[in-house]
Formats: C-alpha cells, structure tokens, sequence
C-alpha cells in the first residue's frame, strides 16, 4: 500500500504554494556560485528556508560547517527516509551542473512535507540531508564516514538533466596521479647523460591510448600533464600526470588502476625513469540500483503528471558521490529534465538553462516526487522491506 491520495495531494498542492519562494531561492543560489565546501551563502538560505516552514535544522552535521540536516518528524519512531539536497557550483562555469535545482527540490519537498502536514502521519521521520562538495570534494563520503548516514534507511535525490531518467547508472572513480623521476642535464650540450621525464609521462599517454582500445566502451581514462618540466634547454627530470580512471563496477576501477600501473611501470621502463602511481583514498562509487525505489518515484511523476523521457543514448555516464551512499544503503538519483535534449551538463549552456522556466517545473516536480516517494516508503514498511532487499542484492 502506498500513502492516500488525499496526503498526496496536500503535499504536492504545498509545493506548488511555495513554488515561487522556491524559485527566487534556485535564482539566488545560481547568482551566487560558492565552491566546493565553501557554500556558506547557499547553506545559510537553506536551513533558513527549512527552520521557517516547520523542519527542525541542524547546521554543520558530520563535521562539515556547509552541511545540515532538517528534520520533519513522524508520528512514531520509525525508519529514516533521507531526501540529499546538493548546492555547491563548479570553478569559472558557476552552476553549469544545476544543484541550485537539486538544492530547492530537496528544500522544498521538506519544506511542503512540514507545511502540509506538520508531523508525517506515519511512523518514521524524513530528513533533508545538505551534502556540500558534490563537485571534487566528495562531500557525501565524509558524511558517511561521520556516521550522518548510520540512522538513514533510504536516501534520495534528484539532479537535473536534458532529460527525465529515473536510473541512469554513473561510474566510478579512481583518482591517480603518476610521477615520474629521470635526471636533469643540458639539453644541447650533454643530452646523453639526462633520463627525460618528459618522455616518460609521453609515453605513458600512449600506452593509456593502446590500452583504450581493449577497455568497455563505458570506461573512461582521461588526464593531463601537471607538470611537464621547466625549460626547454634542461631535460626534465621530474614530471607529473593526473588522471581520472572511471568504470561501471568496482571491480573494473580496481582492474583499470591495476592496468594504469602496468602502462606507468612500461613508460618508466622504456626511459629509464622511476615511476610513483599514487591513488588517492576516496574512490568514488559507482551508482547501485534500487529498483524499488526508481519504480516509486517514477509512480509519483506520473500522479503529478509529468513525463518520463527514453534514454536517447547519446551521452555517456558521468560519476558523483552519491553512488558512495548508494553503496551502503537503498538509494535512487533520478533525473529531471531542466534542459532542452541535447544539452551537456558542465556547459556555459547548462548553466542558463539551469535558471530557466524548464529548470522551474524541473524543481517543482523532482519536489513532489521525493515528497511522495518519501511517504509511499513511511507508509508502506513492504516497500521499504522490498527496497531493503533489492540492496542486498
Ligand atoms: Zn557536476
Ligand atoms: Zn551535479
């Protein structure tokens, strides 16, 4: 059984009320881009926006001074539904990702869920988690680390996108950075006794280049040269390249960093240069489906009426820390058009868009949905069980 109609139509009537505050509020926070952990205006906006309708806000959670957490609660103990909220803006292209949209979705489906209804009229308790440093920070994976997550039985959220897919699966990361150690000389005079490291980092872009031709076709290996050497009469005797290895499963990550290691270690070999591959620590997941959940919510955009775009299958996948958290429990990251098709996210494009009457009703319905799925899950403890076991397995 999912919640009433009559519940439903409450909540989704109150968002439709706040709509207008709630697009002033995506209008500031896209005039105002604030980077990754420094998103101090827009988390000031928010827990302001969440405290005035009814939610009880906690700011700085998981040791995180941009992060909150606003509570609506049940009308028992209960289990925990989380609703993310994003807002962090990416360097030089402002909100070319559009989490001025993610943030006033979330804000707002918390803010209607306390507004309609005062307390949720079944057991359990919503929260609106803000997650700061979706771009580069990783910010979902120290709030998992800080046990902000440890209560939270479900988690949702949407982000925007030149079309509406409730699954779409991203990659993982892995992070990696090879440098490479030769020896300094005069580049006319005595070429010969140098161990160019320039070379070697050149060589390891065209080993990573053959390897591509036997990867998935969903993989991705993409880097630049950090450092390539000082001037051209010293033969460089120190290098640097960074490089994202990304793939659908954990797994593959582990194999292409195994991979990216035999091209580094071939590169140095080939120049006579000593190599270091170091990989950072935080790995991004890959997203885990929750079949479930992505059926819900894709009920709940079709009670409110708006439609579910095919996959036209001419983008690739990108990654977020989001997959982390679907990692350790039932989570969905749906998409919501805001863009005509055909728009790349992280575009100057995107970033108009991102503040356009689409990304409105794109808000405005991603709020209703989580709202709704949020509730179908307190109300139903089968579908919650049910999503509990499509994460297992
Ligand atoms: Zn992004
Ligand atoms: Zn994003």
């Amino acid at each position: 059984m999912s919640a009433p109609g009559d519940v439903k139509q409450k909540v989704a009537g109150a968002v439709d009320r706040l709509a207008d505050d709630l697009e002033a509020l995506s209008h500031r926070i896209h005039d105002n881009p604030e980077l990754c952990f420094k998103e101090e205006k827009a988390h000031a906006w928010l827990t302001e926006f969440l405290a005035k309708h009814g939610a009880h806000v906690e700011r700085g959670v998981g040791g995180l001074p941009t992060a909150f957490r606003a509570t609506i609660d049940g009308s028992s103990a209960g289990p925990t539904i989380a609703i993310l909220a994003e807002y962090d803006a990416l360097p030089a292209i402002g909100h070319a990702c559009g989490h001025n949209v993610i943030a006033t979705a979330g804000a707002g489906a918390g803010a209607a869920l306390a507004v309609a209804l005062g307390k949720v009229p079944f057991a359990g308790r919503v929260q609106v988690i803000g997650t700061p440093a979706e771009e580069g920070g990783a910010g979902k994976v120290r709030l998992l680390e800080a046990g902000v997550f440890r209560d939270v039985d479900a988690a949702m959220m949407i982000h925007g996108r030149c079309g509406t897919q409730v699954w779409r699966p991203t990659l993982g990361i892995i992070k990696v950075k090879a440098e490479f150690h030769g020896k300094a000389t005069h580049a006319s005079s005595w070429p010969w006794r140098g161990v160019n490291a320039l070379n070697a980092v050149i060589q390891l872009f065209v080993g990573l280049d053959q390897m591509r031709q036997q990867l998935r076709p969903d993989a991705r290996v993409h880097g630049i040269i950090v450092k390539g050497g000082d001037q051209p009469n010293i033969i460089p005797e120190y290098t640097r390249a960074d490089f994202y290895l990304r793939a659908l499963t954990k797994d593959s990550c582990q194999e292409l960093l195994r991979r990216f290691k035999g091209c580094a270690d071939g590169a140095a070999a080939a120049t006579g240069c000593r190599v270091e591959v170091t990989a950072e620590p935080t790995i991004h997941d890959p997203m885990k489906p929750n079949r479930t959940m992505a059926e819900l919510f894709e009920q709940n955009l079709g009670v409110i009426g708006f439609p579910v775009d095919r996959d036209d299958g001419e983008a690739g996948y990108g990654s977020t820390d989001c997959g982390n958290v679907s990692q350790a429990l039932p989570t969905i990251h749906p998409y919501i058009r805001i863009s005509p098709d055909g728009v790349p996210g992280h575009s100057r494009e995107f970033a108009e868009w991102a503040r356009s009457p689409m990304a409105r009703d794109g808000m405005v319905a991603g709020a209703k949905a989580l709202a709704l799925t949020a509730l179908d899950l307190l109300a139903s403890p089968d579908k919650l069980a049910a999503a509990r076991e499509d994460f297992r397995r």
